[in-house]
């Protein structure tokens, strides 16, 4: 394992209230229940409150978000206009993920404003939004300099530059737009990197803007304990059943399954959606669109598995994991730990199952290394279903043809199923608006009748068109919510 400061004597809590946070954030943060800081929270903000170049490096689902916004806040003026800080990511998503953390961070002031600069949208309501004014601008480099070079993004008043997921951006390409923007603005800023990994490129990347900025790594996993570790020997043959093999041992509500390629993303998600399992699928192919609905899916539990590749998962922030799987094993020891850190997260226990096979041991002995510890083998023939239910993930998506444009918000909707429709909020989870649709994950035993009533009845005083979207691909069309529906009619 490679040298680090070694934070696994992590004090046993660590209070946000020892930092020089007002005392509106710190009630914020409190109402958030963030109630500690997370290890990388810990070790960095007291550098970056104290105005120092910062260089971060965590794994994913650590808290980094917060790990810059605080600091971001605290240099903020909310009286001053202009553009005082910006925060570069790799993806949409990403930006809009950061900037909805943003936005509850600093929830406990009022009127400041954070835009997302992203790509894939059209650019004159962002102009438009920019003329209004923002204090805080998120945005992917490409987006961002198509801003600057059209003049309608001024960044003289700004006085922090964050990259975020830094590593990921490199690997996209955007080492040159990243160098551009950086000497776009102002010479006197803080500047905070953070990054999963540490490639050399960063070290370069950053000589060449940071002022002498100080490290932070936690690359270990900080939360081992939680995180409860099996490795299954396989045939090669028996490797995708094997898949089906845990996923009904260990009956997890969310999995997420990691494959080495994206041939085996697509004959995995094959072979479980034969076997009745609501997998999708997240894979460099999909269309933005396709990527959105699948990520809101199983985020709102209503897929049980989602297959992908490394590159496609970074970086993602998905709450309530209780599986990783790895269909394969990786070569790359540090992937292995970046994989399995999406399970176990700050309160919960979760699996991480491993499947390898005869001639992977070396992999394995890696990983073993890595970890600090002998991996833990558990005979494939131990594993029993635990139930003969199919499992069903406890969620539906219903999709409503309209959105943030017929200016529709998730109270609307959870006003509409609570309301006339008679449902408790019990049984509606979480409701995701984007520009022209609506999400709503509904309990599965629900979703027909939810699906009628809001039809026949009205969203902000207009009928809207609820469709029930079903987790299976173009491939084989099936019923949404096959056994329920035979069940409760
Ligand atoms: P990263 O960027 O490192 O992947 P995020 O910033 O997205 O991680 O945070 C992961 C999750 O942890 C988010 O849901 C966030 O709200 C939550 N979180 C962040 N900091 C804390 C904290 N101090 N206490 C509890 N939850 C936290
Ligand atoms: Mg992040």
């Amino acid at each position: 394992m490679p040298e680090q400061n070694s934070p696994t004597q992590e004090p046993a809590s660590a209070p946000f209230d020892r930092l020089p946070l007002s005392p509106a954030v710190l009630a914020n943060l409190g109402q958030l229940g963030y109630l500690n800081m997370t290890p990388i929270q810990a070790a960095s903000l007291p550098i970056s409150l104290d105005g120092h170049d910062l260089i971060a490096q965590a794994k994913t689902g650590s808290g980094k978000t917060a790990a810059f916004g605080l600091p971001v806040l605290a240099n903020l003026n909310v009286l001053r206009f202009g553009v005082q800080a910006m925060v570069l990511c790799p993806t949409r998503e990403l930006a809009d993920q950061v900037t909805q953390e943003l936005r509850r961070l600093a929830r406990c002031e009022d009127n400041i404003k954070i835009l997302a600069l992203v790509g894939g949208s059209p650019m004159r309501p962002q102009m438009i939004s920019l003329e209004h004014g923002a204090h805080i601008v998120v945005g992917t480099p490409g987006r961002i300099m198509d801003h600057l070079q059209r003049g309608s993004l001024d960044l003289e008043a700004l006085n922090t530059l964050v990259l975020d997921e830094a590593d990921r951006m490199l690997d996209m390409g955007f080492y040159g737009e990243i160098f551009a923007i950086a000497k776009l603005c102002p010479k006197k800023r803080q500047t905070l990197l953070f990054s999963a990994t540490f490639p050399a490129e960063i070290g370069e990347l950053s000589k060449r803007f940071m002022h002498q900025p100080q490290e932070v790594k936690l690359t270990e996993l900080h939360a081992s304990d939680k995180i409860r570790q099996r490795f299954y020997q396989v045939e090669k043959d028996q490797r995708l059943q094997a898949v089906a093999l845990l996923l009904n041992h260990f009956r997890p509500v969310s999995t997420l399954a990691f494959c080495n390629t994206r041939q085996q993303c697509r004959d995995l998600l094959q072979v479980l959606r034969q076997q009745g399992f609501y997998a999708l699928a997240l894979h460099g192919e999909l269309e933005q669109r396709e990527r959105d609905q699948v990520l809101i899916q199983f985020a709102n539990r209503s897929c049980s598995v989602l297959v992908a590749t490394d590159v496609a998962a970074r970086g993602l922030d998905i709450d309530k994991l209780e599986a990783v799987i790895n269909v394969d094993v990786t070569p790359d020891p540090e992937v292995y730990i970046h994989r399995i850190g999406r399970t176990g997260r700050v309160d919960q226990d979760g699996w991480a199952l491993s499947l390898a096979s005869e001639n992977q041991m070396k992999r394995v002995d890696a990983i073993a290394k890595e970890i600090g510890t002998e991996v833990e083998w558990h005979p494939l023939d131990e594993l029993e279903a635990a139930s003969k239910k199919p499992l069903l993930p406890p969620m539906a998506t219903l999709q409503i043809l309209g959105g943030r444009k017929e200016k529709i918000r998730p109270g609307d909707v959870l006003g509409a199923l609570t309301g006339e429709a008679g449902f408790t909020s019990a049984q509606v989870g979480k409701i995701t608006v984007t520009e022209t649709t609506t999400y709503v994950a509904v309990d599965r035993r629900i979703a027909h009748e939810a699906q009628r009533r809001l039809a026949e009845g009205k969203v902000k005083g207009k009928t809207v068109k609820v469709r029930i979207l079903e987790v299976t691909g173009d491939a084989q069309p099936r019923e949404a919510v096959p056994a329920v529906r035979r069940r409760d009619r």
